[in-house]
C-alpha cells in the first residue's frame, strides 16, 4: 500500500498537499461521491478526506473534518476485481455478489448477477471469451495463485478499452526479488501466448510486455484486497459461517486506488468492509478529529506483536511502528 515515499508519484502527491487534491480525487472511482455531483445539493459532496504526506510513512489519508464512530467515510469501486477460484461459480463474475439460485450461467460456466453487470462486463468478457485460457488457468490453479487472474482481467480490459495501460501506476509496487520475477515470468509467457494466439491480428496487444506484466503484478501484490462479504442472502448465513472457518472464505480479490492510500495501523481508526458486492466501504471505527490520519489494519489485528511484525514485513515490506507495536502490545 502506501508505506514508503513513492518518487514517481511525488509530483501528483505534493500537489495534493497544497490543497489541489481534487486532481487526484478526480482520478478515483467513487460510486456515490463523484466530484461532478458536488453542485447538486441533494447529492453528497466529496468525501471528508484528503491525500497527503505523512511524517514517516509516505502517502496517507487524512480527515478534513470530524468523523463519527461508525460513519461511512466513502465508498470505492474496484479498478479490477476477480472471483476467487472457490467462488467462481457462486458469485457474479463482475461484482462478486453472491448468486441466487435462479441465475443462469453463461456458456463459459461463469454467471452475472444482473443484466447491468453483464453489460458492464461485455467488452472485456468478449475479449476473454476469444482466448483459450486452459494453460494459464491450470498454471494458476496448480500453483495456488490468485493475483494472475487480476492481471488476466486487466489485460482483457486494456484490450477492450475498459482500462488504460497505466491505470495502476499510481499505486506503490512491491519490491520483487529475482526469484519472484522468475516465477512470474512463467505466468507472463502463458498469458502472452494465450492472447497472442487469438488476437495478434488486432495489433492492440503491444502493451503486453514482460515489463507491463511484472509492473502490474508488483502493484497488485501489495494493493489487492481480499473481498469478504458481510451481507448476502439470509439463506447463505449458515453456509457463509461454515465457509468462513475454511481457509479461503473470500469471494474474490480486488484492487482500488483510494483505499490503497490508507496506511496501516495495528490499532486502526478506520476499516474497510464489503456488504454485498466488491464495492468497498471505508468506515470510521471511532471518532476521528479533523486533520487526523485515517488508518486501516492490513492484517488480522488479533495476532500478537511478533506475528504482526513478521507478516507486515514479509507481505508488505515495512516494519510497523504504530503505537501498539511500539508498546509491545
Ligand atoms: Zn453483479
Ligand atoms: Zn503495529
Amino acid at each position: 500500500m502506501s508505506h514508503s515515499l513513492i518518487r514517481r508519484c511525488s509530483r501528483l502527491v505534493s500537489s495534493c498537499t497544497t490543497g489541489n487534491y481534487r486532481k487526484i480525487l478526480q482520478l478515483l472511482p467513487f460510486s456515490s461521491t463523484n466530484l461532478e455531483e458536488h453542485d447538486d445539493p441533494s447529492r453528497p459532496g466529496p468525501p471528508p478526506i484528503r491525500v497527503g504526506i505523512t511524517e514517516s510513512a509516505g502517502r496517507g489519508v487524512f480527515a478534513t473534518r470530524g468523523i463519527g464512530a461508525g460513519d461511512l467515510i466513502h465508498t470505492a469501486k474496484p479498478i479490477v476485481c476477480h472471483p476467487s477460484l472457490s467462488g467462481i461459480h457462486s458469485v457474479c463474475y463482475f461484482c462478486l455478489r453472491k448468486l441466487g439460485s435462479s441465475t443462469c450461467p453463461e456458456a463459459s460456466g461463469v454467471s452475472f448477477c444482473s443484466e447491468e453487470c453483464k453489460q458492464r462486463s461485455k467488452e472485456f468478457y468478449d475479449v476473454e471469451m476469444k482466448v483459450n485460457w486452459t494453460d494459464f488457468d491450470d498454471y494458476c490453479r496448480t500453483h495456488g495463485l490468485k493475483y494472475p487472474f487480476l492481471v488476466k482481467r486487466l489485460a482483457c480490459m486494456v484490450i477492450s478499452g475498459d482500462a488504460s495501460i497505466d491505470c495502476l501506476d499510481i499505486l506503490q509496487p512491491a519490491n520483487l526479488t529475482p526469484e519472484m520475477i522468475v516465477k512470474m515470468e512463467e505466468g507472463f509467457a502463458l498469458l502472452r501466448n494465450a492472447i497472442a494466439n487469438k488476437l495478434i491480428t488486432n495489433g492492440n496487444i503491444d502493451f503486453l510486455s514482460k515489463q507491463w506484466y511484472l509492473n502490474v503484478l508488483a502493484r497488485i501484490r501489495i494493493n489487492a484486497f481480499r473481498v469478504d462479504l458481510v451481507g448476502g442472502l439470509y439463506e447463505d448465513l449458515f453456509s457463509s459461517a461454515v465457509a468462513s472457518v475454511e481457509a479461503e472464505a473470500a469471494v474474490g480479490n480486488a484492487v482500488y486506488i483510494l483505499p490503497s492510500f490508507y496506511n496501516h495501523d495495528c490499532d486502526p481508526n478506520a476499516h474497510i468492509i464489503w456488504i454485498d458486492t466488491a464495492d468497498a466501504k471505508l468506515k470510521a471505527l471511532r471518532n476521528v478529529e479533523a486533520g487526523e490520519e485515517l488508518r486501516i489494519c492490513y492484517i488480522d489485528a488479533s495476532m500478537d506483536r511478533d506475528a504482526r511484525q513478521e507478516l507486515l514485513l514479509r507481505g508488505f515490506g515495512f516494519q510497523c511502528k504504530c503505537n501498539r507495536c511500539l508498546h509491545g502490545d
